[in-house]
């Protein structure tokens, strides 16, 4: 008897599930135990994070050192780091014919655990105000928009594991009205619709993802819409959830607290990361320990807290200032009893003077280390939550630490496009300081005359060219990232607001 060939097919195919099972529920706003697995991927514990990418890699950590030395079982990454600004152009990585092209263009392995979504946690505010179609975004080369249409399409082609269905967010806008919150849901319901479809017309032999509904950061009863017909006809639908406020934690639907919560609310500190996952939040990318690595602060907390010996009035620092030269003479590891390269191999000393010496590689073994620092601190939180001593050991990290993490002192690594934040086009200033500076008039004589040229024989060139050109930043100035940003967009809100 012969078996109709699609039946085969799946018969083939290994089940593609993403699966999450809850390990431990004490209520229902209370810290959670759970597993995220899918098969040929690691599976992530939770509370847990993943790496959080800038165009496909996590800042300063290398292909090869991700397989060898950080140990995460998945990264975010946000398609808008790979879209480009002129729609003419097709994106060099939607022309890889191969299987898993996201997986392939960024070299990650196999085993690692790839959610899509259209903007970087934190987004930057767009100027460009999302339509009814179209969603703002910061591409490499300056903000744009992309279209639902798009992004499923963009998904289909780049076969992540989980995809983020698209938001409509008016990031960076501190009021929002009750006429735009409507829209929000409208919307929002409208796209992850779109990519539901998108999902459903894609035949067996392709790889398929799982959607991560998003939950807008506006109450309940404002999003009413959209919650209900996630409800009633998407529900079955979606693997999980993206939470955009986690202090709204308490108004999500009961019948969506099976699935796993990824948290797009970036935290600032560890404390915060505490009281999220002490209400329930699951999955983390965590901001904070790239602006950490950037700052040169090597982070140095332990979950739970050390059992404190004497009273004392003063709170431990939840960093180490790298660039300090209290350093200078100190071969001790960035933390005690922290068991990562940059800790097994290497000293203070060492680090303080790469940073000095702006030397990359600074950067890079503060990153691996802060990245041993959070996996170690998320063991230790489902430790804590295993045994029930949860409330009481946050209780005394919040007593032994200090509240927010130390402030920058020395220069970062060179910033270029989405670090700038859009305040920062506001200042005026150069960026980066030069690293190179033109030659005073004698001394060029000089140059040239060693070089046997004649003064003024040749027209001048320019002896730098400064990284904001190269990336286009002249561009970004046309949607205003200036001083009138803000204005700006709220004109194109308003506009927005009446093509309703
Ligand atoms: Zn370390």
């Amino acid at each position: 008897m012969s078996v109709p060939a699609s039946i085969q097919k799946l018969d083939q195919l290994p089940p593609e599930m993403l699966e999450f099972t809850l390990l431990k529920k004490t209520g229902a706003l209370a810290p959670r135990l759970g597993r995220l697995s899918l098969p040929r991927r690691k599976s992530i514990l939770t509370p847990g994070f993943i790496g959080n990418t800038s165009r496909g890699v996590i800042p300063h950590v290398s292909q090869d050192n991700f397989r060898k030395s950080v140990e995460l079982g998945g990264v975010y990454i946000a398609l808008e780091d790979f879209v480009e600004k002129h729609p003419q152009k097709t994106p060099p990585i939607f022309k890889y014919e191969v299987p898993e092209p996201l997986r392939k263009f960024i070299a990650l392995p196999e085993e690692t655990l790839l959610v899509l979504g259209a903007r970087r946690n934190p987004p930057i505010p767009s100027p460009v105000a999302n339509t009814n179609t179209q969603i703002g975004l910061l591409t490499s080369v300056g903000f744009t928009t992309i279209s639902s249409d798009y992004y499923a399409a963009a998904a289909r082609k780049l076969q992540p594991d989980v995809v983020v269905g698209l938001a409509d967010i008016p990031f960076g806008q501190a009021a929002v009205g009750l006429k735009r919150k409507d829209k929000m849901s409208d919307r929002t319901e409208t796209w992850l619709r779109d990519l539901i479809v998108k999902q459903g017309t894609m035949d067996d032999a392709e790889k398929g993802w799982s959607i991560f509904a998003p939950i807008l950061p506006i109450d309940r009863h404002l999003q009413s819409w959209y919650l209900e017909h996630l409800l009633d006809d998407m529900v079955d639908k979606i693997d999980g959830v993206a939470i955009y406020d986690a202090y709204l934690l308490h108004e999500l639907p009961e019948q969506l607290h099976h699935l796993p919560r990824l948290s797009f609310h970036a935290p600032a500190s560890p404390q915060e990361l505490l009281r999220q996952i002490s209400l329930g939040m699951d999955l983390f990318t965590v901001p904070f320990i790239n602006d950490a690595t950037d700052a040169g602060v090597a982070l140095d907390f332990n979950f739970p807290a050390p059992v404190k010996h004497h009273a004392s009035s003063t709170r431990r620092s939840l960093g180490i200032d790298m660039w300090s030269d209290d350093h200078a003479l100190s071969v001790t590891p960035l933390s005690h009893n922290c068991t990562c390269y940059a800790c097994t191999k290497h000293h203070r000393a060492f680090v303080q003077h790469l940073l000095g010496a702006k030397e990359m590689l600074g950067w890079v073994l503060i990153q691996l280390h802060n990245h041993a620092i959070i996996c170690a601190f998320f063991a230790g939180v489902r430790a804590s939550i295993e045994v029930g001593t949860f409330d009481t050991d946050v209780a005394a990290f919040e007593a032994y630490y200090e509240p927010d993490l130390p402030e920058k002192t020395g220069q970062g690594p060179r910033v270029r496009g989405y670090q700038f934040k859009s305040e920062a086009h506001a200042k005026k200033g150069k960026k980066n300081p030069k690293a190179f500076n033109k030659f005073g008039g004698e001394d060029l004589v000089k140059l040239k005359a060693a070089h046997g040229q004649q003064p003024n024989k040749k027209p001048a060139t320019r002896d730098v060219i400064d990284d904001e050109a190269l990336l286009g930043l002249v561009g970004m100035e046309e949607h205003g990232i200036n001083a009138d940003a803000a204005v700006q967009m709220d004109k194109l809100n308003l506009e927005d607001d009446e093509r309703r």
